[in-house]
């Protein structure tokens, strides 16, 4: 391991629900193919050996290895299981279990999204009471 003090002071990878004003790299979903600010996108890795292999979401992206990004939407998730793409942006030769992830972006997808509030409401914790 070689220290990398520089590095570790720009990501801190502690920091949760900080506001995205340094959004930094943009990543590629690989379900509805748009860019988005990493941020904003599920990381998941691959985990397992040989034909047992499954996808393993990476809330905290600290998980080594190849990466591949997806937006918390059971529509995008859908869409890169049609696709294979899982497996194309992992370079993986067999089928992998995608169970872990899905049931991540199940439990990660707000309740009665909207796609006006969507954007919005990741970025605030919702149990700040509204003032009166
Ligand atoms: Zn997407």
């Amino acid at each position: 391991m070689r220290p990398r003090r520089e590095a570790d002071r720009i990501r801190v990878p502690d920091a949760r629900g900080v506001d995205f004003r340094m959004v930094g790299p943009t990543r590629t979903c690989v379900g509805c193919r748009k860019r988005a600010p990493a941020a904003e996108l599920i990381r998941f890795v691959v985990a397992g050996s040989g034909v047992d292999l499954r996808l393993q979401p990476d809330p905290s992206r600290r998980l080594p290895g190849r990466g591949a990004h997806l937006h918390p939407d059971p529509a995008c998730f859908a869409l890169a299981e049609r696709r294979r793409a899982f497996g194309r942006a992992l370079r993986l030769t067999g089928v992998a279990d995608t169970g872990l992830l899905a049931e991540h972006i199940r439990t990660v997808m707000p309740h009665g999204t909207t796609d006006d509030v969507a954007m919005v409401a990741t970025s605030r914790p919702s149990k700040v009471g509204r003032p009166r």
